[in-house]
């Protein structure tokens, strides 16, 4: 059954301070980008919204450039323009590789860089009509009482299934955020939380603008587990970046999407020396991926299955960039 998209005021400002005053003036306001996620969400009765702050007409939210720091890269950059993008495919190709596996080629073209790191956590329980989860009584993470997925938990376990971020947070990617204070930055990991319902730690009247990326030549790439090769959000997806240091280690930089209430990242304690054993030190790297992530019933595929796989897949991508 299909909910129908509740009423609410479209605003199109056309620069970032313009955008600030309507999140800080306007009632109930958020912003929507290619709205992707947001408006199935407020069909769905998750997101309730006055007024939409559209921010696809402000043009210096799609530039993307080079600067002292790196590559700077707008909120509003669509996600076909990164996975078609060759200058992003050479140097950061798990970003590049990311953008080219999220939904499909129609959302691709509408859907944006900052809303995809902003976009709702997700579960079984919560991505349903209004009608399948009042017959639930709702859950904890909208206007019910308990987690249907860890019942005895005080927090959701929704997960977060951006395939975005864990590229950008091995790449060593850093956000510009403005806000009523000014502007602010935040490396990428520093985002999200680990609670689904309050997963991400910058406010409704605070706007991202860019994600900055620094000079690279670490090889990189990023692998998702889902059920069909197309459309599906990642059951999970893992980032993998490998630096080569002057003794001739590699060091591997990973983090995780899927699993958790945040995309994680697996803290290596050493990089591959040129004397050690690999496979030794791919089956321990295994095993720490299999302790760091934390899959819950969120979806209909088994948690258990999901640990394995996502160890699998790490190991795989890693091995590759040798
Ligand atoms: C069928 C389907 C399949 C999908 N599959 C995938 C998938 O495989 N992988 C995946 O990662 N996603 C998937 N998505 C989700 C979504 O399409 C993408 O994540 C997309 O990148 C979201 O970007 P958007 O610009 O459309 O965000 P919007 O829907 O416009 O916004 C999403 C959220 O981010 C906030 N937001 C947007 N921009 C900003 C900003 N600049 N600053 C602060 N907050 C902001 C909005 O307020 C909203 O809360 C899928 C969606 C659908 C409908
Ligand atoms: S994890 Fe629990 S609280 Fe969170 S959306 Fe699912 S059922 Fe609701």
């Amino acid at each position: 059954m299909n909910d129908p998209l509740p009423d609410f005021t479209l605003e199109h400002p056309q620069t970032v301070d313009a955008a600030l005053a309507l999140l800080r003036d306007a009632p109930g306001a958020r912003i929507c980008a290619g709205g992707t996620d947001l408006i199935v969400n407020m069909r769905r009765g998750l997101v309730e919204a006055q007024t939409l702050v559209d921010i696809s007409r402000i043009a210096s939210l799609k530039i993307v450039e080079e600067t002292a720091d790196g590559l700077r890269i707008g909120a509003g950059v669509s996600l076909r323009e990164l996975a078609e993008s060759p200058a992003i495919a050479a140097t950061y190709t798990a970003l590049s590789q990311a953008a080219r596996v999220v939904a499909g080629p129609t959302h691709r073209e509408a859907a944006t860089l900052g809303g995809n790191l902003c976009l709702d956590t997700r579960c079984f329980y919560y991505n349903q009509s209004h009608w399948w989860r009042k017959s639930n009584d709702f859950c904890l993470k909208y206007r019910g009482d308990i987690c249907h997925v860890a019942p005895k938990g005080n927090r959701c376990r929704a997960a977060f299934c951006g395939d975005l971020a864990p590229a950008l947070m091995v790449l060593g990617g850093v956000v510009d955020i403005a806000g009523p204070g000014g502007i602010r930055q935040l490396a990428v990991d520093a985002l999200y939380r680990e609670d689904g319902a309050e997963y991400l730690t910058i406010d409704k009247d605070e706007i991202l603008l860019a994600v900055t990326l620094p000079p690279s030549d670490a090889p990189s790439g990023y692998e998702k587990i889902r059920v069909r090769r197309a459309i599906d959000f990642p059951l999970a997806g893992v980032a993998v970046a490998c630096a080569r240091e002057d003794n001739g280690a590699r060091a591997f930089r990973m983090a995780i999407t899927g699993t958790n209430s945040r995309p994680v990242r697996v803290e290596m304690e050493a990089a591959l020396g040129p004397d050690d054993d690999p496979d030794a030190y791919f089956a321990t790297l295994g095993k720490l991926v299999q302790k760091t992530v934390s899959p819950q019933r969120t979806t209909t595929i088994a948690p258990h299955y999901r640990r394995l796989s996502v160890a699998a897949v790490a190991v795989r991508l890693a091995r590759g960039l040798l």
